[in-house]
C-alpha cells in the first residue's frame, strides 16, 4: 500500500489557498495530520477521498492516479467526515444490517457475519441493540468506523474524530483505530498532539497549507534531541524573553512564575536548562519555524 501525493494545490473561490504544493508520501498503518484549525487538514483530506478537486497536482494509490480513476479510489476508500449526519431510531445492529444490504451484500448469513465483525472491531458489540441516535459522541464516532469497515477499505480517512471526545472515550476510540491501522493505510488528522504520540507510525505537521515536515514520531523528537531548553521566570519577564530568545511554548504555575520553552542549538546561558524535548515542542517549533 502506498500514496502518493505530488504538487497537490488547490485555492478556494473566495482566494483562500487551502493547500499550496503539497507532496507525502504515506504507506500503510497510522499516519497523523497533525496541525491547528485552518491548516488544511480537511481540505487534504476531502481531496485524498475524491470529494473535492484540486487544482493541479496528482495522488497515486498503488500506482492509480486517483483524480482521474475515481472508482478505483472510492473501492477502497473509507471516509469519516469531521460532522456526521443524523441517524435514524434504529439499533446499531439493524443499521449495518441495512447498509450492509445497500451495499449489495444479499446473502443474509453473509450480513450477518460481516455485521458482527464490524460491531467486535469496533467494541459496539454490547450496545448493539441500542439506538444509534441514543449513542454518546465517542460510540457515534465507533459507529462511523463500523460502517466504513462494512467495505473493507485499504485506505481509511478520518477527520478530526477525535475533537469533541471525553478522554476515556478517546482513548477507546484511538485504541479503535490502532486495531485497525495495522494491515491498512489510515489517515487521521487532529490538533491534539497526543493522539498523534499514542497512536501513529508516521506523521506530518501542517499549516498555512503546507507540509511543514513529515516523520515519524520517534525521529522527530530525536531531531530536537539537545536542542530544547527551559526556564522558570516571573510572568511579567515574558516579553523580555521573547524578544531575546526563540520561546516556542510556556505554561503558567499556580504562584506568579512561569515555565518557558526555547529553542537554541546551543545553551542560551546559565539560566536555562536542557529540557527532554517531546511531540509538543516538536509541533511548535515546526509551526513557529514554518512561519
Ligand atoms: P483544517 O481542516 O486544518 O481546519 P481546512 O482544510 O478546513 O483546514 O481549511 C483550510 C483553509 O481553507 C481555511 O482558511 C478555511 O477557512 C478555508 N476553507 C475551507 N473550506 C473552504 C471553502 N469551502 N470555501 C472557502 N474557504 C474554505
Amino acid at each position: 500500500m502506498e500514496l502518493i501525493i505530488e504538487n497537490l494545490t488547490k485555492t478556494y473561490s473566495n482566494g483562500v489557498k487551502a493547500l499550496n504544493n503539497v507532496n507525502v508520501k504515506i504507506e500503510a498503518g497510522m499516519f497523523g495530520l497533525l496541525g491547528p484549525n485552518g491548516a488544511g487538514k480537511s481540505t487534504l483530506m476531502r481531496t485524498i477521498a475524491t470529494l473535492q478537486d484540486s487544482d493541479s497536482g496528482t495522488i497515486m494509490l498503488n500506482g492509480v492516479n486517483i483524480l482521474e480513476d475515481k472508482m478505483t479510489l472510492r473501492n477502497s476508500l473509507g471516509y469519516l467526515p469531521q460532522t456526521f449526519g443524523v441517524y435514524p431510531k434504529m439499533s446499531a445492529e439493524d443499521l449495518l444490517n441495512h447498509f450492509a444490504e445497500l451495499k449489495g451484500i444479499s446473502n443474509k448469513a453473509e450480513r450477518k457475519a460481516i455485521v458482527e465483525s464490524v460491531l467486535e472491531q469496533t467494541n459496539l458489540t454490547e450496545a448493539r441493540k441500542k439506538n444509534v441516535a441514543g449513542y454518546s459522541g465517542g460510540m457515534k464516532q465507533r459507529f462511523g468506523i463500523a460502517q466504513l469497515l462494512l467495505n473493507n477499505p485499504k485506505l481509511i480517512i478520518v477527520d478530526e474524530p477525535t475533537a469533541g471526545l471525553d478522554p476515556a472515550e478517546r482513548s477507546r476510540f484511538l485504541n479503535v483505530l490502532r486495531e485497525i491501522g495495522t494491515n491498512n493505510i489510515v489517515i487521521f488528522s487532529t490538533h491534539i498532539v497526543d493522539d498523534v504520540k499514542e497512536l501513529c507510525t508516521d506523521m506530518a505537521i501542517m499549516n498555512g497549507g503546507t507540509i511543514l515536515t513529515h516523520q515519524t514520531p520517534k525521529q522527530a523528537v530525536e531531531q530536537l534531541k539537545g536542542k530544547m531548553w527551559t526556564k522558570r521566570i516571573e510572568r511579567d519577564a515574558l516579553k523580555d524573553h521573547q524578544s531575546r530568545f526563540e520561546v516556542m511554548s510556556s505554561r503558567f504555575n499556580d504562584d506568579n512564575s512561569m515555565n518557558i520553552n526555547i529553542y537554541s542549538e546551543t545553551q542560551p546561558n546559565d539560566s536555562f536548562e536542557p529540557k527532554v524535548a517531546d511531540l509538543e515542542d516538536v509541533y511548535f517549533v515546526a509551526l513557529k519555524n514554518g512561519n
